[in-house]
């Protein structure tokens, strides 16, 4: 993999399971990139299963589809408002966050942020060390709080500051890339991480397996007072029997992951996304577990922050879904 400036990272075709190369000059084709996370999260799968639609139809459309390993949600949205890419996935209080100018985008509102689908649910997931079982034994402890630029930063910051810590009531603090942070765990390096991910998800099977880590809840009077203050977070749970050795539900709380665009971004190109997806919706929800349970209804009205970009909007009044 080659590294990019601003923590993106080039992933080969190849490895992303992908199509087929075409030339980089290929004559008259339009070019779109979904900013996505980690290789092993959710949103690197999600976003590969969208181009992966999008490829098949690119002979009528014109428009090739590409994937991008990033940091996640707000270097996603920053990105997109640079130009840098047309599309992203984010989670709905990033997407939430931008579109007020609040919070980590207090310098300014980004106006032309442009709702596209909602996609999966991502439970704030903390897994520790097998001799931890509850959040509050993890104080004075060494905490991984998720890269700089992703959302699960965020909502790390939002669960400390709820629970009325600072990041130096822990022992260590690091920011490993959810890549990084289950081997940083399995070789007792850090004690236990916060990933706001969908589920099933690579990074928390691999260390599950590996060295039996523990999934921990976060439930009690602070995540109730979360989510009467915050419209986006809502109650959720991982279900028991996922994970190897995590037999029992666990309660915790969360977002959901939604694609968002640029109004700069073409009506044409927008359409030709949400139609590849939604015309094929049987295939698209077969193409990682978390995107098993999507219902199109509720993709296009939950979680959506940001007005629906006209190029979505288009197709979603041809269903008559709003
Ligand atoms: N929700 C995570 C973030 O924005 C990314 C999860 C994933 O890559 O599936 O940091």
């Amino acid at each position: 993999m080659t590294r990019l400036p601003f923590g993106r990272t080039a992933i080969p075709l190849a490895f992303a399971g992908l199509m087929l190369a075409t030339p980089a000059s290929a004559q008259g084709q339009k070019f779109v990139t979904i900013g996505t996370g980690g290789v092993t999260g959710v949103y690197y799968a999600a976003g590969g299963a969208i181009c992966r639609l999008m490829n098949k139809e690119r002979a009528k459309t014109g428009i090739r589809c590409s994937v991008e390993s990033t940091a996640a949600s707000v270097f996603n949205t920053n990105a997109i408002k640079s130009g840098e890419l047309e599309f992203g996935v984010a989670q709905s209080d990033v997407m939430y966050n931008a579109v007020k100018g609040i919070e980590q985008f207090k310098d300014g509102a980004h106006s032309d942020l442009r709702a596209v689908f909602s996609l999966h649910p991502e439970p704030n997931t903390v897994l520790a060390r097998s001799n931890f079982s509850k959040f509050e034994e993890l104080k004075g402890k060494r905490f991984n709080v998720g890269n700089p630029g992703s959302g699960t930063r965020v909502s790390t910051e939002v669960l400390i500051a709820a629970l009325g810590w600072k990041l130096s009531d822990f022992s260590l603090v690091s920011e490993l890339k959810p890549d990084e942070q289950g081997s940083a765990l399995c070789d007792n390096k850090i004690d236990a991480f916060l990933y706001t991910v969908g589920h099933p998800s690579a990074a928390i099977q691999d260390p599950t397996t590996t060295c039996g880590a523990k999934l921990i809840p976060l439930s009690g009077a602070y995540v109730d007072k979360l989510i009467a203050e915050r419209p986006y977070y809502a109650k959720a749970t991982i279900p028991g029997g996922m994970y190897a050795g995590n037999p029992q539900p666990t309660q915790t709380y969360g977002v959901l992951a939604t694609l968002v665009t640029s109004a700069k971004v073409s009506d044409d190109a927008v359409y030709a996304l949400v139609k590849s997806v939604f015309d094929n919706f049987e295939e698209f929800k077969k193409l990682h577990p978390a995107l098993a349970n999507l219902e199109p209804k509720n993709m296009v009205k939950d979680a959506l922050s940001a007005p629906i970009h006209p190029g979505a909007m288009k197709y979603y009044k041809e269903k008559g879904w709003l």
